[in-house]
């Protein structure tokens, strides 16, 4: 199995980085911790290490696209495409893009959702990096590896933020063959 942890730079940075995140309890519905990451945006210095570190073990890979998910993934992800000196493609929620689509349904809590990529934004071969701000179950980082897939792309990793461990969302990637990577993890939901 493809699977290698990644290190990074080390504790302090780590608890920084924690310290920047603001906890919404039972937010949108009771029992929910909201990650609320707005509040790292917002810090100029934590923004600056976020996109650094999210982007550091993928420096020597040559990405030629980072696939942003909607809508945390978009911020994070044009800046790590411009730190990794490749493009942004936007993996967005159905009927949101303007051209022709691929969809991929995946699994929530209650019923499906579908989000969608323009048939054209992968070339071929290309090595795509994903990126969201958080990982919980994993299914709509799954649903992102499984459409840029089928669009002829070569999935190089996954970057996030957050990780939920106790929701299994890295494991279930590692399972794909995804070699992910997060900053700062919060046990719960
Ligand atoms: P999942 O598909 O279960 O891995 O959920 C990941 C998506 O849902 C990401 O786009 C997150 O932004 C959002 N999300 C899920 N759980 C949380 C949470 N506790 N706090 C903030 N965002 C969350």
């Amino acid at each position: 199995m493809l699977f290698w942890p990644v290190n990074w730079a080390g504790e302090q940075h780590v608890q920084d980085l924690e310290d920047l995140i603001r906890t919404i309890p039972d937010y949108p519905k009771p029992g929910i911790m909201f990650r609320d990451i707005t509040t790292l945006l917002a810090d100029a210095k934590g923004l600056k290490k976020a996109i650094q570190h999210m982007a550091k073990p993928f420096e020597n890979e040559n990405i030629d696209a980072v696939a942003g998910i909607e809508a945390r993934g978009f911020i994070l992800g044009g800046a790590i495409a411009d730190r990794l000196q490749c493009g942004f493609i936007p993996i967005r929620k159905k009927g949101k893009l303007p051209w022709k689509t691929i969809g991929q349904e995946y699994t929530l809590e209650y019923g499906v959702d579908v989000i969608e990529v323009h048939e054209d934004a992968i070339a071929p071969g290309s090595r795509v990096l994903i990126v969201d701000d958080l990982i919980a179950t994993g299914g709509t980082a799954e649903a992102a590896v499984k459409l840029v897939q089928r669009s002829g792309g070569n999935i190089i990793g996954a970057t996030f933020i957050v990780d939920l461990p106790d929701l299994g969302g890295m494991q279930r990637l590692a399972g794909l063959g995804v070699r992910s990577h997060k900053l700062v993890a919060f046990g719960g939901h």
